[in-house]
């Protein structure tokens, strides 16, 4: 390196740290964004591959993924109630038939001309009144009260113990 640039280096060096640590930053900006990139690639292809594995297999589910495949299974079904309460609020159901969101009042099918299921006045929710969400907690309630009756159970034997000794 000769005298003009170690003068120039010298002077300026200041000033080339910030530019070289911008670079830095603006590098490491770049790479983490490529990473970033091809790590979404290998979660999509994760994705496809479990989806692949899920398709072909959910009738034998290998014991290794069984409970994941029951995870899948029960998400999915809870999705699909989900989307039925979604189209009944918009006063839509899905044709049995074809799939499609067809009116929920309507006899037969717009596009496939299936027969759909008749309207069920019962399960129309009444404005401030809550019918059919009380089913459920009911039966958590149902199903949570063996367990504090056992956990009386186990108290209540312990005591008698304690009086006979
Ligand atoms: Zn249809």
């Amino acid at each position: 390196m000769d005298f003009f640039n170690k003068v120039s280096n010298t002077i300026s060096s200041k000033g080339k740290d910030v530019t070289k640590r911008a670079k830095e930053i603006a590098e490491i900006a770049k790479l983490t964004g490529q990473i970033a990139e091809k790590e979404e690639t290998v979660k999509g292809a994760y994705i496809e591959l479990g989806k692949y594995v899920y398709e072909s297999q959910k009738e034998d589910a290998p014991e290794e993924v069984a409970e994941k495949f029951a995870a899948i299974d029960a998400a999915v079904e809870e999705i699909e109630q989900l989307k039925r309460e979604v189209r009944k609020l918009k006063g839509k159901q899905e044709c049995p038939d074809c799939g499609k969101e067809v009116s929920y009042s309507a006899a037969f099918c717009s596009y496939c001309g299936a027969k759909l299921p008749e309207p069920q006045p019962e399960e129309v929710v009444d404005e401030g009144e809550v019918t059919e969400v009380t089913e459920e907690p009911a039966e958590a309630a149902e199903s949570a009260e063996p367990v504090e009756a056992a956990a009386q159970q186990a108290e209540s034997v312990e005591e008698p113990k304690t009086e006979e000794i």
